[in-house]
């Protein structure tokens, strides 16, 4: 789920495993800890909390020796204490393993290993796999990693050391991802390549089943069968630049005031204006593939799933092919309906979520042809699907997503105007989408330029304990992105709703001390959404307005406004989404909240 760092090579490791967990601190954790060859065995120092911590604990008691493997933890077995966290190691000390993902017959490995003598000091599923390679272990430690994982079900990512057979870090992925960094006279492993960045561009990605058995000369890729593989070598062109915060107080801000050129990327190379359509190279379906299908089923969560939503209601207006779209934890578990005629578009900023992979996986059984959107290249979704649209969004680092959100719904307006170009979208309602996309980056530099107008409405609802979101058509979907927004990084209260649901319930809770935020640009839904603003007055709530222009229907019933540049109403969330996530950020950062890693979030939820 989280962070693991390996070293190997002439250099003292344990400030470089340090380096690279803070790198992943990003992705959130519970807990952190180091283990390192120190001459005589293996040394682990690992502590609960922040790598601060660690990092204290190491500074009085340093540790010597030139490999060692680093991890932060999400706990999802046991508690987030000091025992639970990694690394954890055999009975007879000589082996330490890090581990991302659930081993899923724990409880089945333990009683065997138990039979066989073994006490379990933590409540973790990682411990089994320490007990079971020392069980294994006949001098070579690669060997009986492999003797160990053909036991072992469930997911992984792991990285092992050994005493006996030490100068080496045997590294092995299952459904979690890892790679190697390959440097002059040394090599890395980490599950995320921002670990590693500050001391190498090339890696070699991992796939599920592989194992990387690395010293510090070289590296070999092997499968559990000990066959070797040959891999590419990848070139990242990612720079420490881009994964840092680049002077602004929060990755969250930065990425905010990163979407004029995010939204850019998403599109470049991609509009063809004379044809007033997209060019989607990695597509990897000819036109008649596109047009053979009969509807479209569209998976993901959280945030990825709101503009899931936005791209249901571009598809079917633009294209006129039914969509539906679907919490990807629930596709998986229903009998859904899908088949060869199914085109399934599976949405996720990391390309590893495991609910959205394990749907796109039933999609794929069920003959369903997949897509992928998503933002981390090589990522799994990214590998396992038919095709797909890259964001290029670039690494989002706070756990809020907020411009791979925007870079999304610009990937589904791209995929909808290709469909609906080769259907019967005309060439000047195409034309008008393809303008109204160019003029976006423009658009949301002048929202970011009014910043201080949300910070300050931000003031004022600070200490508010519940917010109410309504929007309608298109912005329906950024009602319930803002709201998710503030209660990930506020801990505030927050609903979002279809306005005129309202009425049907949410409107009990209306009073003087209730604020509503409307989504109320001048679009074709803007009368409708009137009358539910008259509502909310009528009953003494709060209202905080998203509008477009000077709106004389509602003279006297906002108490805040903020205007945003007009669009074509398809285009709006793109817009509108943006003063929602400063709202967010300003009245969090306004109540103290740790913004970039929000308590009990993380950035790619790779468990179910
Ligand atoms: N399942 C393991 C644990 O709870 C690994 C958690 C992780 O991926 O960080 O310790």
């Amino acid at each position: 789920m989280c962070g693991i760092v390996g070293y190997v090579g002439p250099r003292v490791a344990t400030p470089l495993l340090i380096e690279g967990l803070k790198r992943l601190e990003y992705r959130g954790y519970d807990s952190a800890g180091v283990a390192v060859m120190n001459g005589a065995g293996v040394e682990t120092v690992k502590e609960s909390g922040k790598i601060a911590r660690l990092e204290a604990l190491l500074a009085s008691a340093p540790i010597h020796g030139t490999t060692g493997i680093g991890h932060t933890r999400w706990a999802t077995h046991g508690p987030p204490n000091q025992t639970n966290a990694h690394p954890h190691t055999s009975q007879d000390g000589t082996i330490a393993v890090v581990h991302n993902g659930i081993i899923e017959n724990a409880n089945v490995l333990k009683k065997m290993l138990e039979g066989r003598g073994y006490k379990f000091t933590t409540d973790t599923d990682t411990e089994v796999i320490a007990h079971l390679i020392q069980e294994c272990f006949d001098g070579v430690l690669e060997d009986a990693v492999i003797e160990a994982l053909w036991q072992v079900e469930g997911t992984y990512g792991i990285a092992v050391i050994s005493s006996v057979d030490s100068h080496k870090i045997v590294a092995a992925r299952k459904g979690s991802p890892l790679l190697v960094g390959l440097g002059e006279d040394e090599h890395f492993v980490a599950s995320d390549v921002s670990a590693i960045l500050a001391h190498t561009r090339q890696v070699v990605y991992l796939d599920d089943g592989e194992m990387a058995v690395v010293d510090r000369n070289g590296y070999r890729i092997i499968d559990l069968n000990a066959t070797e593989i040959s891999k590419k070598v990848a070139h990242i062109d990612w720079d420490l630049g881009q994964i840092e915060r680049g002077g602004f107080a929060h990755f969250m801000l930065k990425e905010i005031f990163e979407q004029p050129q995010t939204v850019e990327n998403t599109m470049r190379g991609r509009l063809l204006l004379d044809e007033a359509t997209s060019k989607l190279g990695g597509l990897n379906l000819t036109d008649e593939e596109l047009l053979s299908f009969n509807n479209i089923v569209i998976t993901a969560c959280g945030t990825s799933w709101h503009s899931a939503l936005i791209g249901e209601s571009l598809i079917e207006e633009l294209a006129r092919v039914p969509v539906e779209v679907e919490y990807a934890s629930e596709f998986r578990y229903r009998n859904p309906i899908v088949d060869e005629r199914t085109l399934c578009i599976v949405i996720s900023q990391s390309g590893e979520t495991a609910d959205t992979l394990a749907a796109m996986r039933e999609a794929k059984r069920r003959g369903a042809r997949t897509l992928g959107i998503v933002n981390v290249v090589g990522s799994t979704i990214a590998r396992e699907s038919d095709g797909g649209i890259y964001i290029h969004a670039g690494p989002e680092i706070g756990v809020a997503s907020t411009k791979a959100f925007t870079s999304q719904v610009v990937a589904l307006l791209l995929f909808t105007l290709k469909l609906a170009r080769l259907r019967d979208l005309s060439y000047l309602r195409g034309r008008e989408v393809v303008d109204g996309m160019l003029a976006l980056p423009g658009q949301i530099q002048q929202i970011l330029d009014r910043a201080q107008e949300i910070e300050n409405i931000a003031e004022e609802f600070k200490r508010a304990s519940n917010f109410l979101y309504l929007g309608r058509g298109y912005n329906f979907p950024v009602a319930l992105e803002g709201a998710l927004k503030l209660k990930e990084i506020s801990y505030i209260h927050a609903e979002g709703y279809p306005a005129a649901e309202m009425k049907h319930g949410p409107i009990a809770l209306i009073d003087d001390l209730m604020p509503v935020v409307f989504v109320a640009p001048h679009d074709s839904v803007f009368d409708k959404i009137t009358s539910n603003v008259h509502e909310v007055k009528a009953r003494k709530g709060r209202v905080i307005a998203i509008t477009s222009r000077e709106e004389p229907a509602l003279e006297g019933k906002i108490d805040y406004e903020f205007r945003i540049p007009e669009t074509m109403d398809l285009l709006m969330p793109i817009l509108a989404s943006v003063p929602l996530q400063l709202l967010a950020y300003y009245v969090a950062v306004m109540r103290g909240a740790n913004v970039d890693q929000p308590r009990n979030l993380a950035k790619s939820v790779t468990v179910e």
